[in-house]
């Protein structure tokens, strides 16, 4: 392991967000016997005896890292929800390669949903919320080649809160089955311990809807046995080598990160 990593300092060595990581976090929680489902399988009322993790991914950016995590998951036998933005400045979910990657997630059997911005996307354009909702969903269903059953509010460095439009009411009503946050549809949210990785290399932690101080990794709260997890892990966040270093054909050898 590369030593000194910018994100050592908070989280402890052996806890930095790289994907050698997750892949020990997630092996972990499989060795400890959680059985992982996606959003929709819990909508759709999967509900394991023993414990168990919904595990999603919003695709904040750099969508060729979520490719990267979706293998992993592929690889352990994980089946994982992957939500991703449309109106991104970040990224074109419907460019060339962005669509291969949401085709190759699919084909592994992750769930595919709509990271929606409508209270950002209508406070900068103007654009009806409810209208580029149902396009959307249908535009990715249709690169997607399967079903668009969930939405997920992005929470960007804006005063709007996706939330306010998006309830999970008005998820319905657009056609989705539950919204990511939705006490109705779904009702996890507030029942599980939702971990998430949040901003600035940080673990947030939520029980009954409330942040914690709890700042541990998601390997900690695996190894204590916590369950049912809700847990959000944002790929692009989590390089195989640097953060900084998108193209593995960049990479220095190991070595040299030193
Ligand atoms: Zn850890
Ligand atoms: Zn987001």
């Amino acid at each position: 392991m590369d030593e000194g990593h910018f994100c050592d300092a908070l989280l402890g060595p052996a806890c930095g967000f790289r994907l050698d990581h997750l892949e020990a976090v997630l092996a972990a929680a499989l060795d400890g016997r959680y059985i992982f489902l996606t959003c929709g399988d819990y909508a759709d009322g999967a509900r394991p005896a023993g414990n168990f993790a919904v595990l999603r991914h919003d695709v904040d950016a750099l969508p060729i890292r979520a490719l990267s995590v979706g293998r992993l998951e592929h690889q352990l036998g994980i089946l994982a929800s992957y939500f991703f933005r449309v109106h991104a400045n970040e990224y074109n979910a419907f460019g060339f390669e962005n669509v291969a990657v949401i085709r190759q997630l699919a084909a592994m059997g992750h769930e595919i949903g709509l990271h929606a911005e409508p209270v950002d996307l209508a406070a900068a354009t103007g654009c009806d919320p409810a209208g580029t909702l149902v396009a959307s969903r249908a535009m990715l269903e249709a690169v997607a080649d399967v079903p668009v059953r969930g939405v997920a509010c992005h929470n960007d460095v804006t005063p709007d809160n996706n939330l306010d439009y998006l309830t999970g009411a008005r998820a319905r009503a657009l056609g989705f089955r539950y919204e990511a946050y939705d006490d109705e549809n779904l009702g996890l949210f507030r029942t599980a311990t939702y971990l998430t990785d949040g901003h600035y290399w940080r673990w947030r932690s939520f029980i009954g809807g409330r942040r914690t101080d709890d700042e541990r990794c998601l390997c900690r709260h695996v190894a204590d046995g916590v369950a049912p997890l809700y847990v959000l892990v944002h790929p692009h966040v989590w390089p195989r080598r640097h953060f900084h270093l998108v193209d593995e054909a960049a990479a220095m050898p190991d070595g040299a990160l030193r």
